[in-house]
């Protein structure tokens, strides 16, 4: 699509965004009433930068349904983020929408209806699993939903299957390869071409042991419930960039302490609308996902600009095993299992490509055995509490209190 045909396609779906948000969504009309914005002031893309940021906070508060657009009785299907605290809605036209935009990722990924395509990823409230695999389906190739775990059935279906697309976080798929390696698979044993990776940041050197283990070509994509799921933006075969579906998102790079527009090119705080979301639409979204928008055309020849890989936040939360671990969550939750706060650290460990969280839990030094009991009790409590309700393993481990940094209570996550 030329540059001036999509500005023009963008400003009318932002203008019937806005319209849309104003009448059916409280919040919204609130806020613009607020900042003295009427719908039909937005006569230019320019005019976006006026208009409010939505936060992942404003969302919560909404819980559960307080943001959709339209009657819950055109939703046909409703999804959360990981930890439960956000709600999303699709309509039958989302849902449409959704599987095209996500076929166009996987098309940019390489994978065609020739293909047999192995879904693990989650299957369940979080959008994974059943975002690919709609596209998937659109696309008309063979759709194998594996979800998560359980690796080595994974791997012999792949073996015997003869997959050939393979969707998982970029952990995931490196456990995948190790795994193969460890069993002694002769190179050639699959029949594995592309690998298409998201959830979670994937590093140069993450990517190159996927690519050499698995022996495909792997692609970066983008996406969160928040906004859609997958399907926002995902790399091509050249590697240098993630297409942003942009006649569906305008997106925005601001600095995350002043909220003003970066210069072009130089990385900030990712910021979407949703341009044609009917259930959930979200005005100015605040990812908190560090990027930056490429210059350039790529030699694909898809016109949509590209995004660099998301390496950090700008807020505090970090990503293990494509799940969002916010320290304050994790904080609350001692206070909610303990019922009192306790000094705690949160450590994310990498042992070749996978993440794992482990918490240190400050204890006085004891060396009295009915003490060290009822640690031990207290901290199987704390890990099954811990992990059910961030939805993650975490291994516990007890440390001497003085041993902890006063504050803050956390290490900085990957990337
Ligand atoms: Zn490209």
């Amino acid at each position: 699509m030329a540059k001036d045909t999509l500005a023009a396609l963008q400003l009318e779906a932002l203008q019937a965004v806005m319209v849309r948000t104003y009448l059916h969504v409280p919040f919204y009309r609130k806020r613009f009433d607020g900042s003295r914005i009427d719908p039909d002031d937005v006569r230019a893309l320019d005019d976006l930068r006026r208009l409010p940021f939505t936060t992942r906070e404003d969302l919560q508060a909404n819980y559960p349904y307080g943001l959709f657009a339209v009657p819950l009785r055109e939703v046909v299907r409703i999804h959360a983020s990981t930890c439960m605290s956000v709600v999303v809605g699709y309509t039958r036209n989302d849902i449409k929408t959704w599987s095209d935009l996500m076929a166009r990722v996987l098309v940019a990924g390489g994978v065609s209806k020739d293909d047999v395509v192995q879904i693990a990823l989650g299957y369940n409230l979080s959008t994974g699993g059943f975002g690919v695999h709609y596209g998937a389906e659109r696309i008309g190739a063979s759709v194998i939903p594996t979800s998560t775990g359980n690796t080595r059935r994974q791997i012999k279906i792949m073996r015997d299957f003869k997959t050939t697309a393979l969707v998982a976080t970029p952990g995931y798929a490196a456990l995948l390869g190790r795994t193969l390696q460890e069993q002694g698979a002769p190179r050639g044993a699959l029949s594995l071409r592309v690998a298409l990776l998201g959830g979670e940041p994937l590093s140069d050197i993450l990517r190159q042991e996927i690519q050499d283990c698995l022996g495909v070509v792997a692609t970066d994509n983008y996406g969160l419930s928040e906004v859609m799921g997958p399907g926002v933006a995902g790399e091509c075969q050249e590697r240098n960039g993630l297409h942003v579906n942009e006649d569906h998102f305008l997106v925005e790079i601001v600095d995350p302490s002043s909220l003003a527009p970066v210069a072009p090119g130089e990385p900030g705080e990712l910021v979407i609308t949703t341009l044609s979301k009917e259930a959930f639409p979200v005005i100015r979204f605040r990812t908190r996902d560090v990027t930056r928008l490429l210059p350039g055309t790529c030699p694909c020849g898809r016109t949509t600009r590209r995004m660099a890989r998301v390496e950090r936040r700008s807020d505090d939360i970090f990503i293990v095993r494509g799940v969002k671990v916010d320290p304050r969550r994790v904080a609350e939750l001692f206070v909610e299992i303990e019922g009192h706060a306790s000094a705690h650290r949160i450590q994310i460990e990498r042992e070749g490509g996978m993440d794992s969280l482990t918490l240190l839990v400050g204890v006085e030094d004891s060396s009295d055995f009915d003490e060290v009991r009822k640690q031990q009790t207290r901290l199987e409590r704390l890990r099954r509490g811990l992990s059910s309700e961030l939805g993650l393993s975490v291994t516990l481990r007890l440390v001497e209190r003085g041993s902890l940094d006063p504050s803050p209570s956390k290490t900085p996550g990957p990337g």
